[in-house]
């Protein structure tokens, strides 16, 4: 924290506040000024005694935060970016992490077709839900731990790695015996128990930004995870609530830079979810890749028309493959590779 003290405070003031600063048990760093004096308040804030307090000190102007409320998922500590091991792929470097498949699991025909189609395209890593966080309750829920067990099955077979959501803390560890990536879901961005639960295993974590998270609030969530000891977090922008009906969401690109300017932790995108609309993903992925983008996830279905959810924003494999060649010329201007 850094206390600035009100220009003309005298120095019994100061004295006091450097005093109140070690009683408090942080270190303190005076900076004695022309004009003001600015006093640096070292230690591990996370204790019960809140240097906030200090504000309402006489002679004390303002309490503000030296480091960003991030401290471990932003760059004030680690500079180089985070690269995260998942078997022979990495994430964070010069490969790109793609990954493909439905929405949900719905069969074994249905899972193990789609891997097939997404790995000869060039993914290395299948997505579908087994749990569904659905916005009715009475909508497709998934087949859980059946659903696992098929994704894994269809991994078996493809050599493609698990990215699959976990939706309460008490799945954790089942989830986590299946998949190679946890995803937590926009829906659950806040669920800080959930968040808590996962930084307490090893396994990679994407984490998708809420519908109506700040940029500000998906890096304290991941921090959330980064400070119970997991620090293989992979963010992801899948589009955020605003005024426009055009669209399912709107793709907020411009955070993919930007979390890469405030934070060390890979960035994927999520064009699918992202927009909702089948025709848009393939310009969006490409766009993905050009603002930086360290992945992307995509929906894909073998017969959208017959999916139990987001049919409409799901592209076909034929579709997928098409949009594998375009990013792949995209991925050499960038110094990257599937
Ligand atoms: C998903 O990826 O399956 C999903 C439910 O997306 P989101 O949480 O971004 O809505
Ligand atoms: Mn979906």
């Amino acid at each position: 924290m850094i206390i600035v003290m009100k220009q003309g405070a005298t120095k019994e003031q100061i004295d006091h506040v450097i005093d109140r600063i070690h009683q408090l048990g942080y270190k303190s760093h005076p900076i004695y000024g022309e004009q003001r004096t600015v006093i640096g308040a070292i230690g591990d804030e996370r204790g019960k005694f809140r240097l906030e307090s200090l504000a309402s000190v006489p002679g004390v102007e303002i309490v503000m935060p030296i480091l960003t409320p991030y401290k471990l998922v932003g760059k004030d500590l680690k500079k180089e970016p985070t690269i995260i091991r998942v078997g022979e792929h990495t994430i964070g470097a010069d490969e790109f992490m793609l990954v493909a498949g439905p929405c949900s699991v719905e069969s074994r025909e249905q899972i193990i077709e789609t891997a097939k189609a997404v790995k000869k395209a060039g993914a290395q890593y299948l997505r579908g839900g087994a749990f569904k966080p659905r916005s009715s309750p009475y909508a497709f829920q998934g087949l859980e731990e059946d659903g696992l067990k098929l994704l894994r099955e269809a991994s078996n077979i493809t050599g493609l790695k698990i990215v699959t959501e976990v939706i309460t803390p008490a799945d954790v560890l089942l989830v986590a015996k299946y998949a190679d990536v946890l995803q937590v879901g926009a829906r659950n961005m806040t669920n800080y128990v959930l968040l808590k639960d996962l930084g307490k295993i090893t396994k990679p974590v994407m984490l998708k930004r809420g519908m109506m998270a700040t940029i500000q609030d998906l890096l304290m969530a991941a921090e959330y995870i980064a400070s119970e000891g997991n620090p293989n977090i992979i963010l992801c922008e899948r589009g955020i609530r605003t005024f426009e009906t055009a669209t399912r969401n709107t793709l907020d690109l411009s955070a993919v830079p930007l979390l890469k300017m405030r934070s060390h932790l890979p960035v994927v995108v999520d064009p699918s979810h992202g927009t909702g609309i089948r025709d848009l993903v393939i310009p969006m992925s490409k766009a993905a890749v050009v603002s930086g983008a360290d992945g992307l996830m995509v929906e894909v279905h073998p017969n959208p028309e017959l999916a139990f959810s987001d049919g409409a924003q799901s592209l076909l494999p034929d579709q997928f493959d098409g949009m594998v060649k375009e990013i792949k010329k995209l991925l050499k201007l960038e110094g990257k590779h599937l």
